[in-house]
């Protein structure tokens, strides 16, 4: 690096790091993303890398690749493990050792992790949907459950293995609901020779007392109408008490318990910030919101330290949700303001988040959005959304590969991604010949 040269560090590759570090280019400073992943995941089309219509490739541009045309941006992997605050360095970790990140500028993107609310045993039955490797393991654990209720003569424990559970009916709980209603009904249509893959039980569970509570109730009525027709089973005001390899423990409203024996469980329950906000608390002595996100000033800045930045899903800030726009946003404003007072301006501006509407799609051809009091539904929110995501997928290869998938999968109703191995169906349980 030239001495002298105003250095930006950023943590993360997800949608703040990014946005921010393609923001700086040109700008006079020397940029060093740094992440424990190569890519940049594209986390809101995971739920269809898990149900076989994408590829990882697909959701996942490599880092490199994204910022080759950008001289001043260098790509670091490692884990940070530290921030010291006072002697402005970021420490990453890797296989090659520690490595120290000297930084005038800290942008810190790590995002948010699964929330199992206090049981993370649960994660070993029930895997979250934020990483490919999540991704990669409910592909398996779902494709896996069929072909083990193919092989097993037993009705009872074929019905367990037929049965999937999703837990949360957030956007990804009703999209990963939607897809394996479509894949048991439609795509796997005539491939067994034992089963009826169309019998499958899929149960959608939320302890709110309805799916898509972030979205207006008539839209939400809608959605739910939609996953009916599917033969999605709907159970609201349902909360999980237990998990494990057979099946899940309910409680109602009414406080009664009851079982559900289900053999494919996914948590999309909740998130935490990344660990590395409580980090940031202890050594630059910022505090902490309720999901462990970090409190910023109006310009995402830590008090106290100008010249660190908090953005995306790790921020807690006005009460944003967490979503792709408000890290692209906050991610653009942090790389603004440091490049406007390299430009000799240092005023503090205000991040001013501009909420450009919500979309989540329910089935081929169904999807819901609302902007203000817009709502879409049907067919035009299923364009719409088709749309929006082929515009923000990273990288035009990406953009074709998916364009690709979506028509050989979304209007010919087959699966380009199924191949699973027996590693991939045991996952983490590691169990494959487990007779329960
Ligand atoms: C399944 C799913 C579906 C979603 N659907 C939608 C949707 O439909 N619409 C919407 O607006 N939003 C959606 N979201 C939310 C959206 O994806 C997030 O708000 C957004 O990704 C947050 O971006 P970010 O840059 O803050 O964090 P992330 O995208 O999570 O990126 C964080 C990055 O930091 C890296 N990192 C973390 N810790 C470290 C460390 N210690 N060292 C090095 N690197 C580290 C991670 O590897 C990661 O690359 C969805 C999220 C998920 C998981």
């Amino acid at each position: 690096m030239a001495v002298g040269v105003h250095r930006v560090v950023i943590v993360g590759s997800g949608f703040a790091g990014l946005f921010a570090a393609r923001r700086l280019e040109g700008a006079p400073c020397e940029v060093t993303v740094v992440d424990r992943r190569t890519y940049h995941l594209f986390q809101p089309l995971l739920y269809q890398v898990a149900t076989g219509i994408l590829s990882e490739g697909d959701v996942a541009p490599p880092t490199r690749e994204v910022l080759r045309r950008q001289p001043n941006a260098r790509v670091v992997l490692g884990e940070v493990v530290d921030v010291d605050a006072a002697a402005r360095v970021v420490t990453a970790r890797s296989p090659v050792g520690e490595t120290a990140l000297g930084y005038d500028s800290l942008i810190v993107a790590a995002g948010s992790a699964p929330s199992y609310f206090g049981h993370d045993e649960f994660a070993v039955h029930a895997p979250g949907l934020k990483s490919l490797d999540d991704a990669l393991e409910v592909r398996g654990r779902i494709f896996g459950a069929f072909e083990m209720a193919e092989s097993e003569p037993d009705p009872e424990r074929r019905a367990a293995w037929l049965t999937f559970a999703l837990v949360g009916a957030g956007p990804t709980g009703v999209e990963l609901a939607g897809q394996i209603a479509e894949l048991s009904r439609q795509s796997l249509r005539g491939r067994y020779r034992a089963i009826d893959p169309a019998t499958a039980r899929i149960v959608l569970l939320d302890g709110a007392p309805r799916i898509l509570p972030a979205f207006d109730e008539r839209l939400s009525a809608r959605a739910a109408d939609r996953l009916r027709e599917l033969g999605v089973e709907i159970e609201p005001s349902a909360m999980v008490v237990g998990v494990d390899a057979d099946g899940i423990d309910v409680q109602g409203s009414d406080g009664a318990r009851r079982r559900l024996v289900t053999r494919t469980k996914v948590w999309s329950a909740g998130v935490q910030a990344s660990p590395l906000g409580a980090l940031l608390a202890r050594r630059a002595g910022a505090a902490l919101g309720r999901h462990g996100q970090v409190e910023v000033e109006p310009d995402c800045t830590l008090p106290g330290h100008p010249e660190i930045f908090v953005v995306g899903d790790l921020m807690s800030l006005d009460g944003l949700p967490g979503l792709a726009e408000v890290a692209m946003q906050s991610g653009l404003h942090a790389a603004s303001e440091i490049d406007r007072r390299l430009g000799g301006d240092p005023r503090p501006r205000r991040f001013q988040y501009r909420d450009l509407g919500s979309l989540a799609a329910i089935s081929r051809g169904y999807a819901i959005g609302q902007r203000g009091r817009v709502q879409v539904w049907g067919r035009p929110g299923w364009v719409i959304w088709l749309t929006v995501h082929l515009v923000f997928l990273t990288g035009f290869k990406s953009r074709v590969a998916a364009l690709f998938h979506w028509v050989f999968s979304l209007f010919g109703r087959a699966r380009y991604e199924q191949s699973t191995t027996l590693r991939q169906v045991t996952a983490r349980t590691a169990s494959p010949s487990r007779p329960g």
